[in-house]
């Protein structure tokens, strides 16, 4: 850990520099220094996954959870993914890690089904970067079938970057994701600069309202008269909604009164351990 001892050093030294550039270069120091943590994380077992509840406003019901990734390290702590998951889209880290991500996500969803709770789903988030990789379809696919989860209890969160990029490509994945039974949500939708002619031409299942809209819905009527054409465009064109960031059962009864479909937020539950989860399981269903 001599390298963390020196950033340490430097960071203590920091009235060396003007201010600006000594926080340019930490900055840039804890980077590099994330990114060779990063690198051994996996293997270190550093990792691990949370599970946030996802309900239905049809029946109030427990649906499924969305997997987040943490990794803690020892002398960084908690990295949030925020900071460490663009690092790994820089450096390509995020293809492991993603894939990793995938089988631990599917192997609970496993657990869930074999322990009787059949009707659960599991949302994975993808990174343009895994988006972009030739046998992406193929690793999903086999992971699902060596789960033994059925294909249509998964579904993919990925972003409106992600189809931009290359969006013939994007439609032809995102056909034949479909195709295998898999169901895929946008994620953060409305926050994305994607054109909405892309929502017919994608074979998408879900779109997943960002939680900026939903913060101030009950005192912003220009969030809430977005959120109010999401939702119908939505059930319009076939495709569910969700409302994500959902705090107070103000938001929840507004949303519902607006038709939003699924809610997943703080009110229902944070993000939990996958012990927590069995036990949370266990009171909702
Ligand atoms: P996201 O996919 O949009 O996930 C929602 C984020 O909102 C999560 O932050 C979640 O913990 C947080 N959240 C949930 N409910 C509430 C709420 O009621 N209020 C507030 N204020 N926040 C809420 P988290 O876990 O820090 O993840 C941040 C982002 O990192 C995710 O945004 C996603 O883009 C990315 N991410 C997380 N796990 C993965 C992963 O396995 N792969 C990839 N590629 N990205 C991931
Ligand atoms: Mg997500
Ligand atoms: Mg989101
Ligand atoms: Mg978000």
């Amino acid at each position: 850990h001599a390298d963390i001892a020196m950033y340490k050093a430097k960071e203590s030294g920091r009235n060396r520099y003007s201010f600006f550039t000594a926080d340019m270069q930490q900055f840039h120091t804890r980077n590099l220094l994330l990114e060779n943590a990063l690198r051994r994380a996996i293997e270190r077992d550093q990792l691990s996954l949370v599970y946030q509840p996802q309900y239905s406003m049809v029946n109030n019901q427990l649906i499924g959870f969305e997997a987040l990734l943490r990794w803690y390290h020892d002398d960084f702590g908690q990295v949030s993914p925020a900071e460490f998951i663009p690092l790994a889209e820089r450096n390509g880290l995020i293809v492991a890690i993603g894939e990793w991500v995938i089988v631990t996500a599917l192997q609970q969803l496993a657990e869930w089904h074999r322990a009787g709770y059949r009707q659960l789903n599991m949302a994975i988030n993808l990174s343009s970067i895994q988006f972009r990789q030739e046998n992406l379809l193929q690793f999903v696919t086999n992971a699902i079938e060596f789960s033994g989860v059925p294909a249509a209890k998964v579904e993919l969160e990925i972003t409106e970057s992600a189809m931009a990029e290359q969006p013939e490509r994007a439609i032809a994945l995102i056909a034949e994701l479909k195709a295998k039974g898999l169901n895929i949500a946008i994620d953060d939708f409305g926050t994305g600069y994607s054109s909405l002619s892309y929502l017919k031409r994608f074979a998408l299942t879900k779109l997943k309202i960002d939680q900026s809209f939903v913060r101030d819905l009950l005192t912003d009527s220009q969030d809430k008269a977005i959120v109010n054409a999401i939702i119908n465009m939505a059930s319009n064109l076939g495709l569910k909604t969700i409302a994500e960031g959902v705090e107070t059962a103000a938001q929840r009864d507004l949303l519902k009164h607006l038709g939003c479909d699924e809610m997943q937020g703080y009110y229902y539950s944070k993000p939990l351990l996958a012990d927590q989860a069995s036990q949370f399981i266990q009171q909702a269903l």
